[in-house]
Order: structure tokens, then sequence, then C-alpha cells
């Protein structure tokens, strides 16, 4: 093997690190996203920390508190970039974000920790600096869209801190040391207040984080279905066509329009037709894999973009819905049972259009030439034994 092989040139190394660093948005989930970002953050905190610590033992090498603090620096640096890089893309699982807040806020004990070895027990309880990293990290746990985050890293921190100040009274000198005349005696009072102050901002934080995922989600989704709405999959959709291109997949594209619907809302009222509506969207919903998107594209018309999917694959999914929605009675409140049935307009990307927009330009004509052949049926450029 060349040398040219093994050692990377320093382009890679600099596209590696820029992917590294900015993540890659195209194939990473927005919690990941939101992890990503903290991690950003984690490197630039703990990296600085690491430069000060190195400034300040190269301008005086006696100073022993800091000398053991380069190594224990460069371990937090290294472990900082390593979830750097394990975020830069992906689907984030919730385990990573539970250990990386808990990461974050038992760094900050040890800081503590650290200070109580030093026999500086009141730096440790009464120090003001180090304690408000517990809110920098508690504040990280409000952008990985998870409520549940900064609940559990706030117990931890409160937990940790608890021992933290029990271990200082312990080790109380019975003479004021420096640091006590310093940073002041011990007091419980102030230490519980402490404990109850990080749990008290960690469900603030919860109550953030909680905000923001409803806020999203009423931004990005259609109120009567839950679907995707429009605008929302227009952008996915684009992402899904980049990475299409990318790959070298095909992506497939159906619209689906239910059949003569308004007579739904004319014979049993708009309540009615909402209850189809909701139970239709369920159904796609649920019968297509989670990578798949799904929209309320119109009133009673949906989209379904299909990554990775071929045209027959495509219009064999799109027919068995069609199949199971003509064949799933919906109950209304009067307990009556209701059928609709849909026609469909399948195309993909990139052999019915060079750019999505034209393929779902393409797949409304065949929904129009469904509709035109009688309705209650898929079309596409390659007939199936069903669509026939
Ligand atoms: P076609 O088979 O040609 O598609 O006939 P259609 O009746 O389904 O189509 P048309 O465009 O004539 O009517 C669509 C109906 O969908 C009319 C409208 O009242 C109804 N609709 C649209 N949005 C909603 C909604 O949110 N709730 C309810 N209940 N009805 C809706
Ligand atoms: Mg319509
Ligand atoms: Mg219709």
């Amino acid at each position: 093997m060349s040398s040219r092989a093994v050692i990377p040139s320093l382009a890679t190394l600099r596209a590696a690190w820029r992917l590294a660093w900015n993540g890659d948005p195209l194939e990473s989930d927005l919690p990941m996203q939101g992890e990503h970002r903290v991690a950003r953050s984690r490197v630039i905190v703990v990296g600085t920390l690491t430069l000060l610590s190195l400034i300040v033992v190269s301008q005086d090498p006696g100073n022993t508190g800091y000398r053991r603090a380069v190594p224990v620096n460069l371990v937090c640096l290294a472990l900082a970039l390593v979830v750097l890089v394990a975020t830069r893309r992906g689907t984030r699982p919730t385990w990573i974000s539970v250990l990386t807040s808990i990461g974050d806020v038992s760094m900050v004990s040890l800081l503590h920790v650290a200070e109580l070895l030093q026999t500086t027990p009141s730096a440790a309880v009464n120090g003001r600096i180090t304690f408000a990293g517990y809110f920098f990290a508690l504040i990280g746990t409000c952008v990985r869209w998870d409520p549940r985050l900064p609940l559990v890293a706030g117990a931890v921190a409160g937990a940790q801190y608890a021992l933290i100040a029990a271990a200082g009274a312990a080790m109380w000198p019975s003479t004021p040391t420096p640091d006590v005349l310093a940073y002041g005696g011990f007091d419980w009072g102030v230490q519980i207040e402490r404990v109850v102050t990080l749990v008290l901002f960690s469900v603030s934080c919860a109550g953030i984080a909680r905000w923001s995922v409803q806020l999203r989600a009423s931004s990005t989704h259609d109120a009567l279905t839950g679907l995707l709405n429009r605008g929302t999959f227009e952008g996915h959709l684009h992402n899904e066509w980049l990475l299409a291109m990318r790959r070298g997949a095909p992506l497939s594209l159906a619209i689906i329009d239910l059949d003569e619907f308004k007579q739904v809302n004319d014979r049993w009222g708009h309540a009615a037709g909402d209850t189809v509506l909701r139970e239709v969207a369920a159904i796609l919903r649920r019968d297509v894999r989670r990578s798949d998107l799904v929209a309320r594209w119109g009133g009673e018309e949906f989209m379904v973009a299909l990554p990775g999917a071929s045209l027959p694959d495509a219009a064999d999914l799109v027919e068995e819905l069609r199949t199971r929605i003509a064949d799933t009675p919906v109950t209304l409140s009067g307990g009556r049972d209701v059928r609709v049935s849909l026609s469909a307009g399948v195309a993909v990307w990139p052999v019915d259009g060079a750019t999505a927009q034209e393929v779902i330009a393409c797949a409304d004509e065949r929904l129009l030439i469904a509709k035109r052949a009688g309705r209650n049926r898929v079309v596409t450029a390659v007939p199936t034994a069903a669509a026939v």
C-alpha cells in the first residue's frame, strides 16, 4: 500500500474536521443537531479551561493545583472531541443525551471534588464560579428536545452537590484556614438553598424544553391529523432529494386524494369528515416506514415521500394503502361506519423529473389520470397488476 493511502492529506483532514465541527444536517435528526450544538459548546468551554491551565503552568511551573488540572483538562477535552465527532450525523438515541447531560454536571462536581482534595472545603462549598458551571450544564439540556433530560441532570447535580456539601462539612477545619477566611464559614442553610436552586432551575429548564417541543410541533405539523404540514414536508423533501443525489438512490413520491370526499361532508357533516381525515392519516403514518415522510398536502390530499423506493416498490406500497383504506370502515361518533376510497399518482426521481418539484408535478398529472379513469386506483408509469 502506498504511503499516500495511509497518511491522509491535509485537505482530507480539513474536510473531516469541518464535518465534525459543523455536523451534517442532511443526515442528522433535530435532537442529534441539538446534541451536536451542546458538543461544540463543550469543546469551546473545556478547550478554554485547558488553554488557561497550560498558560498558568507555563508561567508558574510551581503551581501544583494547576499542574494537576492539566492532565484532567486534557482527558476532558479528548472526551469532548469524541462526543463532537460521534454526534456529527445520525439519529440520536436517547441514552447518548442522558450520558452527556449527566457527564456535564458530573464534570462540574469533579471540579468541586478537586477543591475538596486540595483541602480548601470552603472554596468547594461557598465558591460561586465553579457552582455556576452547573447552570451552564443545565442550560445545555434545554436544546436537546427532551424535557426529561433537564430533570435527570438536575436530580444528579443536586444529589452530587449534596454529597460534596456533606464531605465539606466532615472535613471542615477546627481553626479557620485561609480559604475559610476568604470564602466564609459552613452553613447548612446555604447548602440546602444551593441544592434547592439546582432542582428548581432544572424544573424551569424542563418547562422551557417542553414548551419548545410543543411550539415546534404546532408550527411543523397539521393540527387536525398530526401529519407534517406542507411547508415542513417541502423542507424535508429538499433534504431527501439532496441525499438521493448524494447516494444515487431513487426517491418516490405519491399524491393521494380521497374520492368524492365532499359527499362525506355533505352527508354526515364536517365533524364526520374530520374524523375520516384523522383515521386515514393514522393509517398512512402507521403503514409506512419511520424514515418515510407523510404530509397533509391540502384539504383531503396527502403526500408520501419514500426515500430509496423504486417506482414498482412505491406503487406496491401505495396500492396496499389504497386497499387498506378502502377495507377499513371509519366509525363515526353515532356508531355509523363510513368507507372512503382514494386515488393516487406515483412518480420517481430521477426518472420522472430532474427535481423534486418536477416529480411532484408528474405525480399530480397521474393523479388526474386516476380520477378521470374512474377513481379508486393508483396510476404509475409502470402498471402493476392491481392498478391495471
Ligand atoms: P374528487 O374525487 O374529485 O377528489 O372529489 P372530492 O369531493 O373529494 O373533491 P373536491 O375538491 O370537490 O372536494 C374536497 C372536499 O374536501 C371539499 C372540502 O369541504 C373537503 N375538505 C377539505 N378540507 C377539509 C377538512 O379539513 N375537514 C373536512 N371535514 N372536510 C375538508
Ligand atoms: Mg382534492
Ligand atoms: Mg378528493
